[in-house]
């Protein structure tokens, strides 16, 4: 399977530039991509959620492609297919890509397969910064004065904390190498942490970091295909996350918003009431 994924890896090897350079994409490596990464889990780590189950195990919930209020996204975990009744579009894991990221054919690839590559290094990450939460006094402070003040929330949306400073060196004791790290992003510079002082929680199959400290920039991603992120891009995924937390916790007042300052909460509410208009 190897060759068939160095393949892929090949900006200008393989004419798949264009949707008509589809079909010179050898097949079988994509059957192996879309194998390794089912659809549903796909969708999961970009927070989608079932809303309802149908007959032969498939499930419908709200489209993540655009604004949906009544579930029409179907999705068939056996065929690896989704079909939304609202929008009319459908297809499989690499068409799912495509559409969610507003990317083309070629750099959907290109983000499934660093996704498929990071993930469970992520989920390590993301383990380890949950740890850390529950020692640093500082950080859960700094989450209930953002609405964020049940521990169900914190452990639905997979909340942490990096102080920074101590993920490299339980990372490289775990066995990674620091040019892993690196090219993953978690480590900047020479050996420093690249999430510090942030809050920290998987987004859309990333990282994101909330700055803890107004001197520094508030939002931070791993390295990506949009990297650094649109301040629209960011918008657009953190209001994703605060809608999860207020769906699923009606009572959270959940505010991680990069319109709104880190200060001390003084004018939260006027906050909340300018971002519901959104
Ligand atoms: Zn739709």
């Amino acid at each position: 399977m190897g060759a068939h994924h160095r393949c892929l890896g090949f900006p200008s090897g393989l004419p798949y530039s264009t949707d008509r350079g589809k079909k010179s994409v050898n097949r079988q490596a994509l059957d192996d991509l879309k194998q390794q990464i089912p659809l549903m889990s796909y969708l999961q780590a970009h927070d989608w959620h079932p809303a309802r189950p149908l007959s032969r195990g498939r499930w419908m919930g709200l489209c993540p492609l655009h604004e949906d209020h009544k579930p029409s996204f179907l999705v068939d975990p056996h065929k690896d297919l989704f079909y939304c009744y609202g929008c009319g579009r459908g297809g499989d894991v690499i068409r799912f890509a495509e559409l969610y990221h507003q990317v083309r054919f070629s750099q959907a690839l290109v983000l499934l397969r660093q996704w498929r590559g990071a993930e469970p290094l992520l989920q390590e990450v993301t383990r380890f910064y949950g740890l850390q939460l529950h020692r640093h006094s500082e950080a859960v402070a700094y989450l209930y004065q953002r609405g964020v003040r049940s521990l169900e929330l914190i452990e639905y949306m997979r909340i942490g904390y990096a102080p920074g400073g101590c993920l490299r060196g339980w990372l490289m004791q775990l066995g990674h190498s620091l040019a892993t790290l690196r090219q993953a992003g978690l480590v900047a510079g020479v050996d420093y942490d690249a999430y510090v002082h942030r809050i920290v929680f998987p987004l859309e199959g990333n990282l994101y970091g909330r700055s803890l400290s107004a001197s520094a920039p508030p939002h931070r991603f791993l390295p990506g295909a949009d990297s650094p992120p649109a301040a629209q891009s960011v918008n657009r995924r953190v209001g994703t996350a605060e809608r999860a937390m207020r769906r699923e916790f009606p009572d959270a007042r959940v505010c991680l918003h990069p319109a709104f300052s880190t200060g001390t909460g003084g004018n939260h509410g006027l906050a909340m009431g300018g971002h519901a208009r959104r």
